[in-house]
């Protein structure tokens, strides 16, 4: 399918692995030209090279932490007048209820609340006035349904939730979209690290501890990067200008849910 955005220029924050750099291989396989962003500036590098050279596109990295008021200031300066934008950064720390005290929720709020919402308030103006936009937030499954060690994750993607429910329909009338996407278990980084968290708690082996998760997963597997782009890309098209603030889940069919 043409996605009908050749030529667009996109900022995929957070892509040098993992759900990001899918995202970011998606809408350059459309022929969108990239901003990609990530701290370690090696990984940014091998991964934009590698996306220029598969697809031919325009890729600009910028090596900075995006929950950061100066590492937003450094993306935006390359991103000024993206026409897509997808917000990500790395996910809070697992732990319990009680473990929390005030400054672990104002750092998971400001990484993946008030960064996404930041971007949105400096790069929506623009999308609007020139009458087309595409906002796609990557949040989390949680978000439909909490992950009790994920405390953290529930409440700032909630936050951001809501934010977006009101915001996308005040935007929607300008040729402009937001919209979420929530993750269950892909194959990255992200879940290795999750995993080897399982394996220490309960003492299982990493194979036991995979094993354990998929059992949760009516797909019986984890999702790829490649599925989660490709979706993203999607929502991004030429064709998803009437899917307005919505909350679309990748799971496999791990939330248990009729809605
Ligand atoms: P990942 O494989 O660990 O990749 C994270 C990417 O984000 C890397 O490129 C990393 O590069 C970059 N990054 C992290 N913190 C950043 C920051 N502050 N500023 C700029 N770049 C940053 O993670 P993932 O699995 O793709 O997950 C992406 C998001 O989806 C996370 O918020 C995660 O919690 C959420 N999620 C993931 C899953 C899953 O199963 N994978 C499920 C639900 C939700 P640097 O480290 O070099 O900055």
């Amino acid at each position: 399918m043409d996605l009908g955005i050749k030529g667009k220029r996109a900022l995929v924050c957070a892509s040098s692995k993992g759900l990001g750099l899918g995202c970011a291989r998606s809408l350059a396989e459309a022929g969108v030209d990239l901003v990609m962003n990530a701290r370690g500036r090696d990984a940014l590098e091998v991964s934009a090279a590698a996306i220029r050279s598969e697809f031919g596109v325009n890729v600009v990295t910028v090596a900075a932490d995006i929950t950061s008021d100066d590492g937003r200031a450094q993306v935006l300066e390359a991103a000024k007048d993206v026409d897509i934008l997808v917000t990500n950064a790395g996910g809070p720390p697992p732990g319990l209820w009680s473990d929390w005290e005030r400054e672990d929720f104002i750092a998971a709020l400001d990484a993946n609340m008030l960064t996404p919402i930041a971007l949105m308030k400096a790069l929506l103006p623009g999308m609007m006035d020139r009458g087309w936009g595409r906002v796609v937030n990557i949040t989390s499954q949680s978000v439909k349904a909490p992950i009790a060690v994920l405390g953290l994750s529930n409440s700032a993607r909630a936050g951001l939730t809501g934010y977006v429910a009101g915001t996308a329909r005040q935007v929607a009338g300008s040729g402009v979209t937001i919209n979420n996407l929530l993750p269950g278990i892909h194959a990255t980084d992200r879940a290795v690290a999750l995993d080897t968290g399982v394996t220490q708690a309960q003492g299982i082996s990493m194979e036991d501890a995979k094993a354990q998760r998929c059992a949760g997963i009516p797909a019986g597997r984890y999702g790829t990067a490649d599925e989660f782009g490709a979706a993203c890309a999607f929502l991004c098209s030429q064709h998803a200008g009437f899917i307005v603030g919505q909350n679309l889940l990748l799971d496999g069919g791990g939330v248990n849910a009729t809605m």
